[in-house]
Protein backbone atom coordinates (compact mmCIF):
# COMPACT_ATOMS: atom_id res chain seq x y z
CA UNK A 1 0.00 0.00 0.00
CA UNK A 2 1.12 3.94 -0.79
CA UNK A 3 1.23 6.58 1.84
CA UNK A 4 -0.39 9.30 0.98
CA UNK A 5 -0.56 11.92 -0.98
CA UNK A 6 0.24 15.61 -0.78
CA UNK A 7 -2.32 17.31 -3.47
CA UNK A 8 -1.29 21.22 -4.03
CA UNK A 9 -3.02 24.01 -5.66
CA UNK A 10 -1.11 27.23 -5.97
CA UNK A 11 -2.16 30.58 -6.77
CA UNK A 12 -0.79 34.20 -7.52
CA UNK A 13 -0.75 34.99 -3.34
CA UNK A 14 -2.27 31.41 -1.85
CA UNK A 15 -1.77 28.04 -1.90
CA UNK A 16 -4.16 25.47 -0.71
CA UNK A 17 -2.67 21.95 0.61
CA UNK A 18 -4.18 18.66 1.63
CA UNK A 19 -2.43 15.34 2.64
CA UNK A 20 -5.11 12.85 1.26
CA UNK A 21 -5.30 9.10 1.67
CA UNK A 22 -5.82 8.12 -1.74
CA UNK A 23 -6.75 4.77 -0.96
CA UNK A 24 -9.30 5.33 1.69
CA UNK A 25 -10.17 9.04 0.02
CA UNK A 26 -10.24 10.97 3.32
CA UNK A 27 -7.86 14.37 3.59
CA UNK A 28 -6.00 13.88 6.91
CA UNK A 29 -4.72 17.25 6.77
CA UNK A 30 -5.48 20.42 4.91
CA UNK A 31 -4.28 23.99 4.84
CA UNK A 32 -4.92 27.30 2.76
CA UNK A 33 -1.57 29.74 3.02
CA UNK A 34 -2.84 33.16 2.09
CA UNK A 35 -1.67 36.83 1.26
CA UNK A 36 1.66 35.99 0.38
CA UNK A 37 4.40 38.41 -0.53
CA UNK A 38 1.68 40.79 2.58
CA UNK A 39 2.96 41.96 5.83
CA UNK A 40 0.01 40.26 7.03
CA UNK A 41 0.59 36.52 6.09
CA UNK A 42 -1.79 33.67 7.27
CA UNK A 43 -2.03 29.89 7.03
CA UNK A 44 -4.94 28.19 8.64
CA UNK A 45 -4.16 24.41 9.06
CA UNK A 46 -6.42 21.80 10.20
CA UNK A 47 -5.36 17.85 10.84
CA UNK A 48 -7.46 14.97 12.31
CA UNK A 49 -10.27 17.44 12.75
CA UNK A 50 -8.03 20.55 14.82
CA UNK A 51 -7.34 23.87 13.35
CA UNK A 52 -4.43 25.81 14.06
CA UNK A 53 -3.19 29.25 12.70
CA UNK A 54 -0.08 30.92 11.81
CA UNK A 55 -0.12 34.57 11.51
CA UNK A 56 2.90 36.76 10.38
CA UNK A 57 4.64 37.78 6.52
CA UNK A 58 5.51 35.03 4.47
CA UNK A 59 8.02 35.91 1.51
CA UNK A 60 7.07 33.27 -0.80
CA UNK A 61 5.44 30.34 -1.39
CA UNK A 62 8.27 28.06 -0.19
CA UNK A 63 8.72 30.33 2.26
CA UNK A 64 4.20 29.75 2.65
CA UNK A 65 5.22 25.14 2.51
CA UNK A 66 7.73 25.35 4.66
CA UNK A 67 6.05 27.31 7.42
CA UNK A 68 2.61 24.71 6.22
CA UNK A 69 4.94 21.90 6.86
CA UNK A 70 6.04 23.51 10.21
CA UNK A 71 2.56 23.46 11.59
CA UNK A 72 2.04 19.38 10.37
CA UNK A 73 4.86 18.92 12.63
CA UNK A 74 3.68 21.12 15.65
CA UNK A 75 0.40 18.95 15.33
CA UNK A 76 2.24 15.99 15.35
CA UNK A 77 2.71 14.90 12.22
CA UNK A 78 6.35 14.47 10.88
CA UNK A 79 5.75 14.80 7.08
CA UNK A 80 9.49 13.44 6.25
CA UNK A 81 8.40 10.00 8.01
CA UNK A 82 4.79 10.14 6.67
CA UNK A 83 5.97 8.13 3.80
CA UNK A 84 4.40 10.74 1.02
CA UNK A 85 4.16 8.73 -2.40
CA UNK A 86 3.55 11.65 -4.24
CA UNK A 87 2.80 15.34 -4.91
CA UNK A 88 -0.10 16.53 -7.08
CA UNK A 89 -0.14 19.65 -8.63
CA UNK A 90 -2.78 21.18 -9.83
CA UNK A 91 -2.13 23.27 -13.47
CA UNK A 92 -4.97 25.18 -14.77
CA UNK A 93 -2.81 25.23 -18.58
CA UNK A 94 -2.31 22.29 -20.31
CA UNK A 95 -2.61 23.92 -23.77
CA UNK A 96 -3.02 21.61 -26.82
CA UNK A 97 0.37 19.48 -25.25
CA UNK A 98 -0.44 18.21 -21.93
CA UNK A 99 -4.07 16.33 -21.75
CA UNK A 100 -3.23 13.59 -18.76
CA UNK A 101 -1.56 13.20 -15.25
CA UNK A 102 1.94 14.48 -16.49
CA UNK A 103 5.06 13.26 -13.97
CA UNK A 104 7.28 16.41 -13.66
CA UNK A 105 10.32 16.41 -15.03
CA UNK A 106 12.31 19.96 -15.55
CA UNK A 107 10.97 20.15 -19.37
CA UNK A 108 7.60 19.59 -18.29
CA UNK A 109 8.18 23.00 -16.06
CA UNK A 110 9.52 24.99 -19.07
CA UNK A 111 6.47 23.91 -20.84
CA UNK A 112 3.80 24.99 -18.16
CA UNK A 113 5.52 28.39 -17.91
CA UNK A 114 5.48 28.33 -21.85
CA UNK A 115 1.80 28.10 -21.35
CA UNK A 116 1.36 31.19 -19.45
CA UNK A 117 0.74 33.46 -22.25
CA UNK A 118 -2.92 31.27 -22.09
CA UNK A 119 -2.99 31.43 -18.35
CA UNK A 120 -1.43 34.54 -17.43
CA UNK A 121 -3.11 34.82 -14.01
CA UNK A 122 -2.52 30.64 -13.05
CA UNK A 123 0.53 29.19 -14.86
CA UNK A 124 2.95 31.04 -13.24
CA UNK A 125 1.66 30.53 -9.87
CA UNK A 126 1.16 26.76 -10.30
CA UNK A 127 5.20 27.03 -11.46
CA UNK A 128 5.82 28.87 -8.43
CA UNK A 129 4.05 26.25 -6.25
CA UNK A 130 5.43 23.36 -8.19
CA UNK A 131 9.41 24.49 -7.76
CA UNK A 132 8.90 25.20 -4.04
CA UNK A 133 7.43 22.01 -3.47
CA UNK A 134 10.41 19.86 -5.90
CA UNK A 135 12.53 21.72 -3.26
CA UNK A 136 11.06 20.76 -0.15
CA UNK A 137 10.32 17.09 -1.42
CA UNK A 138 12.78 16.22 -3.81
CA UNK A 139 12.85 12.43 -3.33
CA UNK A 140 8.89 11.66 -4.41
CA UNK A 141 7.71 11.91 -8.05
CA UNK A 142 5.82 15.31 -8.75
CA UNK A 143 2.59 15.22 -10.83
CA UNK A 144 1.01 18.12 -12.57
CA UNK A 145 -3.12 17.53 -13.56
CA UNK A 146 -4.77 19.80 -15.91
CA UNK A 147 -7.76 21.72 -15.67
CA UNK A 148 -8.10 21.44 -19.22
CA UNK A 149 -6.91 17.80 -20.04
CA UNK A 150 -10.63 16.48 -19.59
CA UNK A 151 -11.64 18.70 -22.65
CA UNK A 152 -8.80 17.55 -24.46
CA UNK A 153 -11.32 15.05 -26.75
CA UNK A 154 -13.87 17.55 -27.73
CA UNK A 155 -14.95 17.53 -31.39
CA UNK A 156 -13.69 20.15 -33.57
CA UNK A 157 -16.93 21.29 -33.80
CA UNK A 158 -17.26 22.51 -30.37
CA UNK A 159 -13.61 23.47 -29.87
CA UNK A 160 -13.24 25.65 -32.60
CA UNK A 161 -13.63 29.60 -32.68
CA UNK A 162 -15.44 31.10 -36.08
CA UNK A 163 -12.16 33.83 -36.27
CA UNK A 164 -9.66 33.87 -38.84
CA UNK A 165 -8.31 30.33 -38.85
CA UNK A 166 -4.81 31.61 -39.52
CA UNK A 167 -4.64 34.16 -36.31
CA UNK A 168 -6.31 31.39 -34.14
CA UNK A 169 -3.76 29.00 -34.75
CA UNK A 170 -1.03 30.89 -34.89
CA UNK A 171 -2.05 32.14 -31.25
CA UNK A 172 -3.35 29.56 -29.91
CA UNK A 173 -7.00 30.48 -29.80
CA UNK A 174 -9.77 27.25 -28.95
CA UNK A 175 -11.88 26.40 -26.56
CA UNK A 176 -10.10 24.91 -23.96
CA UNK A 177 -11.96 24.08 -21.25
CA UNK A 178 -11.25 24.56 -17.31
CA UNK A 179 -12.73 22.76 -14.18
CA UNK A 180 -12.01 19.31 -16.25
CA UNK A 181 -10.83 17.41 -13.27
CA UNK A 182 -14.32 18.08 -11.56
CA UNK A 183 -16.62 16.97 -14.67
CA UNK A 184 -14.73 14.33 -14.70
CA UNK A 185 -14.47 13.20 -11.48
CA UNK A 186 -18.24 13.83 -11.14
CA UNK A 187 -19.31 12.12 -14.27
CA UNK A 188 -17.73 8.93 -12.97
CA UNK A 189 -19.54 9.48 -9.34
CA UNK A 190 -22.77 9.42 -11.27
CA UNK A 191 -22.12 6.22 -13.57
CA UNK A 192 -20.96 4.80 -9.45
CA UNK A 193 -23.94 6.37 -7.84
CA UNK A 194 -26.59 4.86 -10.57
CA UNK A 195 -24.51 1.57 -10.47
CA UNK A 196 -24.49 2.02 -14.45
CA UNK A 197 -21.63 1.96 -16.97
CA UNK A 198 -20.14 5.22 -17.49
CA UNK A 199 -19.91 4.30 -21.12
CA UNK A 200 -23.54 4.14 -22.25
CA UNK A 201 -24.68 7.34 -20.23
CA UNK A 202 -25.23 10.70 -21.89
CA UNK A 203 -24.55 13.41 -19.16
CA UNK A 204 -24.78 17.38 -18.16
CA UNK A 205 -22.72 17.99 -15.19
CA UNK A 206 -23.35 21.93 -13.81
CA UNK A 207 -20.17 22.88 -11.80
CA UNK A 208 -21.30 25.93 -9.90
CA UNK A 209 -18.40 27.36 -7.83
CA UNK A 210 -17.49 30.79 -7.30
CA UNK A 211 -16.46 30.02 -10.93
CA UNK A 212 -18.73 28.10 -12.82
CA UNK A 213 -18.98 26.05 -16.04
CA UNK A 214 -21.38 23.59 -18.07
CA UNK A 215 -20.31 20.24 -19.59
CA UNK A 216 -22.15 18.17 -22.15
CA UNK A 217 -20.31 14.24 -21.63
CA UNK A 218 -21.15 11.20 -23.98
CA UNK A 219 -19.74 7.83 -23.11
CA UNK A 220 -17.25 9.54 -20.46
CA UNK A 221 -16.26 11.93 -23.54
CA UNK A 222 -16.71 15.85 -23.31
CA UNK A 223 -18.25 17.57 -26.48
CA UNK A 224 -19.07 20.58 -25.35
CA UNK A 225 -17.86 23.01 -22.31
CA UNK A 226 -18.91 27.06 -21.24
CA UNK A 227 -15.29 27.60 -20.76
CA UNK A 228 -13.25 28.30 -23.26
CA UNK A 229 -9.63 30.03 -24.25
CA UNK A 230 -9.92 31.46 -20.65
CA UNK A 231 -12.34 30.66 -17.59
CA UNK A 232 -13.91 33.82 -18.45
CA UNK A 233 -16.41 32.62 -21.02
CA UNK A 234 -19.99 30.80 -20.44
CA UNK A 235 -22.20 30.90 -17.38
CA UNK A 236 -22.75 33.95 -14.66
CA UNK A 237 -20.15 33.61 -12.17
CA UNK A 238 -19.68 35.25 -8.64
CA UNK A 239 -17.30 37.29 -10.29
CA UNK A 240 -16.72 36.79 -13.71
CA UNK A 241 -18.82 38.08 -16.69
CA UNK A 242 -19.27 34.76 -18.72
CA UNK A 243 -20.70 35.61 -22.54
CA UNK A 244 -20.96 39.07 -23.46
CA UNK A 245 -20.97 40.28 -27.36
CA UNK A 246 -17.46 40.72 -27.86
CA UNK A 247 -17.94 43.97 -29.39
CA UNK A 248 -18.57 44.98 -25.66
CA UNK A 249 -14.62 44.81 -25.28
CA UNK A 250 -13.67 47.35 -28.21
CA UNK A 251 -16.71 49.74 -26.80
CA UNK A 252 -15.34 49.95 -23.39
CA UNK A 253 -11.47 50.37 -24.78
CA UNK A 254 -13.08 53.33 -27.15
CA UNK A 255 -15.43 54.87 -24.99
CA UNK A 256 -14.79 54.34 -21.42
CA UNK A 257 -11.02 54.68 -22.32
CA UNK A 258 -10.35 51.45 -20.61
CA UNK A 259 -7.13 49.88 -21.40
CA UNK A 260 -6.95 45.55 -21.49
CA UNK A 261 -5.91 45.55 -18.14
CA UNK A 262 -8.92 47.66 -17.03
CA UNK A 263 -11.05 45.63 -19.32
CA UNK A 264 -9.79 42.53 -17.66
CA UNK A 265 -10.14 43.34 -14.12
CA UNK A 266 -13.39 44.23 -15.14
CA UNK A 267 -14.75 41.27 -16.70
CA UNK A 268 -13.01 39.00 -14.50
CA UNK A 269 -12.72 40.42 -11.14
CA UNK A 270 -15.81 43.21 -11.09
CA UNK A 271 -18.58 41.61 -13.00
CA UNK A 272 -20.73 38.50 -12.54
CA UNK A 273 -22.96 38.51 -9.61
CA UNK A 274 -20.89 41.05 -8.16
CA UNK A 275 -20.43 43.43 -10.90
CA UNK A 276 -24.53 43.36 -10.49
CA UNK A 277 -25.48 43.39 -6.94
CA UNK A 278 -22.33 43.63 -4.92
CA UNK A 279 -21.99 40.82 -3.78
CA UNK A 280 -21.04 37.17 -4.93
CA UNK A 281 -21.77 35.16 -2.23
CA UNK A 282 -24.73 32.86 -2.58
CA UNK A 283 -25.88 32.40 1.37
CA UNK A 284 -25.58 37.00 0.98
CA UNK A 285 -27.63 37.24 -2.54
CA UNK A 286 -30.25 35.41 -0.86
CA UNK A 287 -30.32 37.59 1.88
CA UNK A 288 -30.24 40.67 -0.43
CA UNK A 289 -33.19 39.16 -2.62
CA UNK A 290 -35.46 38.28 0.85
CA UNK A 291 -34.58 42.41 2.09
CA UNK A 292 -36.37 43.28 -1.51
CA UNK A 293 -33.40 44.52 -3.40
CA UNK A 294 -33.78 44.60 -6.74
CA UNK A 295 -30.50 44.36 -7.84
CA UNK A 296 -29.92 41.00 -6.30
CA UNK A 297 -33.08 39.68 -7.84
CA UNK A 298 -32.27 40.91 -11.16
CA UNK A 299 -28.74 39.43 -10.70
CA UNK A 300 -29.82 35.66 -9.82
CA UNK A 301 -32.83 36.39 -12.60
CA UNK A 302 -29.86 36.49 -15.17
CA UNK A 303 -27.77 33.98 -13.59
CA UNK A 304 -30.40 31.15 -14.12
CA UNK A 305 -31.42 32.34 -17.23
CA UNK A 306 -27.85 31.82 -18.14
CA UNK A 307 -27.51 28.25 -16.65
CA UNK A 308 -30.91 27.24 -18.51
CA UNK A 309 -29.59 28.53 -22.01
CA UNK A 310 -26.71 26.13 -21.41
CA UNK A 311 -28.69 23.22 -20.24
CA UNK A 312 -31.23 23.75 -23.05
CA UNK A 313 -28.04 23.90 -25.46
CA UNK A 314 -26.57 20.78 -24.55
CA UNK A 315 -29.98 18.83 -23.99
CA UNK A 316 -29.91 19.17 -28.32
CA UNK A 317 -25.85 18.82 -28.51
CA UNK A 318 -26.49 15.57 -26.58
CA UNK A 319 -30.34 14.16 -28.03
CA UNK A 320 -30.60 11.88 -24.76
CA UNK A 321 -29.40 12.91 -22.18
CA UNK A 322 -29.71 10.46 -19.02
CA UNK A 323 -28.52 12.33 -15.99
CA UNK A 324 -28.15 16.34 -15.08
CA UNK A 325 -25.76 16.33 -12.01
CA UNK A 326 -24.99 20.17 -9.89
CA UNK A 327 -21.67 20.01 -7.75
CA UNK A 328 -19.50 22.55 -6.41
CA UNK A 329 -20.20 25.35 -3.73
CA UNK A 330 -23.38 26.65 -5.37
CA UNK A 331 -24.62 23.25 -7.00
CA UNK A 332 -23.96 21.17 -3.49
CA UNK A 333 -25.96 23.92 -1.39
CA UNK A 334 -28.06 26.39 -3.30
CA UNK A 335 -31.17 24.63 -3.27
CA UNK A 336 -33.50 27.48 -5.40
CA UNK A 337 -30.60 27.20 -7.84
CA UNK A 338 -31.27 23.96 -8.89
CA UNK A 339 -34.75 23.92 -8.18
CA UNK A 340 -35.21 27.40 -10.52
CA UNK A 341 -32.42 25.92 -13.11
CA UNK A 342 -34.58 23.10 -13.94
CA UNK A 343 -38.03 24.25 -13.71
CA UNK A 344 -41.06 23.88 -16.01
CA UNK A 345 -39.39 21.33 -18.01
CA UNK A 346 -41.38 18.38 -17.63
CA UNK A 347 -42.83 18.23 -21.39
CA UNK A 348 -38.58 17.08 -21.31
CA UNK A 349 -38.58 14.79 -18.90
CA UNK A 350 -36.68 16.49 -16.31
CA UNK A 351 -39.00 16.33 -12.82
CA UNK A 352 -37.02 17.66 -9.89
CA UNK A 353 -38.70 16.25 -6.38
CA UNK A 354 -39.00 19.69 -4.81
CA UNK A 355 -38.05 17.12 -0.77
CA UNK A 356 -35.60 15.47 -2.40
CA UNK A 357 -33.82 18.93 -3.76
CA UNK A 358 -34.47 20.56 -0.38
CA UNK A 359 -33.19 17.41 1.99
CA UNK A 360 -29.96 18.42 3.54
CA UNK A 361 -27.81 15.66 3.10
CA UNK A 362 -23.86 15.49 2.16
CA UNK A 363 -24.09 12.67 0.07
CA UNK A 364 -24.14 12.61 -3.89
CA UNK A 365 -28.13 11.33 -3.92
CA UNK A 366 -30.68 11.85 -6.76
CA UNK A 367 -33.44 14.75 -6.68
CA UNK A 368 -35.46 13.62 -9.77
CA UNK A 369 -38.80 12.17 -9.54
CA UNK A 370 -38.93 8.36 -9.81
CA UNK A 371 -40.87 9.43 -12.58
CA UNK A 372 -38.51 11.46 -14.45
CA UNK A 373 -36.94 10.18 -17.75
CA UNK A 374 -33.61 12.17 -16.63
CA UNK A 375 -32.03 11.46 -13.61
CA UNK A 376 -31.17 14.79 -11.53
CA UNK A 377 -28.39 14.57 -9.12
CA UNK A 378 -26.22 16.37 -6.62
CA UNK A 379 -22.71 15.05 -6.54
CA UNK A 380 -20.01 16.57 -4.18
CA UNK A 381 -17.04 17.43 -6.57
CA UNK A 382 -13.98 16.53 -5.13
CA UNK A 383 -10.68 17.58 -7.33
CA UNK A 384 -8.07 17.20 -4.21
CA UNK A 385 -9.27 13.56 -4.50
CA UNK A 386 -9.15 13.00 -8.11
CA UNK A 387 -6.02 14.66 -8.25
CA UNK A 388 -4.29 12.46 -5.28
CA UNK A 389 -5.20 9.20 -7.28
CA UNK A 390 -3.74 10.58 -10.54
CA UNK A 391 -0.54 11.63 -8.80
CA UNK A 392 -0.60 8.26 -6.93
CA UNK A 393 -0.38 6.37 -10.10
CA UNK A 394 3.40 7.37 -10.46
CA UNK A 395 4.66 6.47 -7.15
CA UNK A 396 7.23 4.04 -7.10
CA UNK A 397 5.14 0.89 -6.33
CA UNK A 398 2.00 2.95 -8.54
CA UNK A 399 0.65 1.61 -11.98
CA UNK A 400 2.33 4.67 -13.72
CA UNK A 401 0.47 6.12 -16.80
CA UNK A 402 2.16 5.03 -20.04
CA UNK A 403 3.92 7.67 -22.15
CA UNK A 404 2.66 11.45 -20.78
CA UNK A 405 2.75 12.91 -24.15
P1 LIG B 1 -14.46 27.96 -5.82
O1 LIG B 1 -13.77 26.64 -5.61
O2 LIG B 1 -14.74 28.29 -7.25
O3 LIG B 1 -13.92 29.11 -5.03
P2 LIG B 1 -16.69 26.75 -4.41
O4 LIG B 1 -17.05 25.55 -5.21
O5 LIG B 1 -16.06 26.55 -3.07
O6 LIG B 1 -15.92 27.81 -5.27
O7 LIG B 1 -18.03 27.60 -4.21
C1 LIG B 1 -18.03 28.78 -3.47
C2 LIG B 1 -19.41 29.42 -3.57
O8 LIG B 1 -20.41 28.49 -3.15
C3 LIG B 1 -19.60 30.60 -2.63
O9 LIG B 1 -19.16 31.79 -3.21
C4 LIG B 1 -21.10 30.61 -2.42
O10 LIG B 1 -21.70 31.40 -3.43
C5 LIG B 1 -21.53 29.19 -2.63
N1 LIG B 1 -21.95 28.53 -1.38
C6 LIG B 1 -21.18 27.94 -0.45
N2 LIG B 1 -21.92 27.45 0.55
C7 LIG B 1 -23.21 27.76 0.27
C8 LIG B 1 -24.48 27.54 0.91
N3 LIG B 1 -24.56 26.89 2.06
N4 LIG B 1 -25.58 28.00 0.30
C9 LIG B 1 -25.52 28.64 -0.88
N5 LIG B 1 -24.36 28.88 -1.54
C10 LIG B 1 -23.22 28.45 -0.99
Amino acid sequence: MNGPVLVINSGSSSIKYQLIDADGGEAIASGLVERIGEPDGVIGHRYRGADSEHRGPIADHAEGLRLAFAMFAEAGMDLASAGIAAVGHRVVHGGEVFYRPTRITADVVAEISRLSALAPLHNPANVVGIESAMRVFPDVPHVAVFDTAFFHTLPAEARTYAIDAAVAAAHGVRRYGFHGTSHEYVSGRVAEVLGRDNAELNQIVLHLGNGASASAIAGGRAMDTSMGLTPLEGLVMGTRSGDIDPGIVMHLRRSADLDVDAIDDLLNRGSGLKGLCGVNDFRELRRLIDGGDGAARLAYDVYIHRLRKYIGAYLVTLGRVDTIAFTAGVGENAVEVRADALAGLEALGIEIDLDRNAAKDRAARVISTDSSRVTVLVVPTNEELAIARAARRFAPDGEGDGPQR
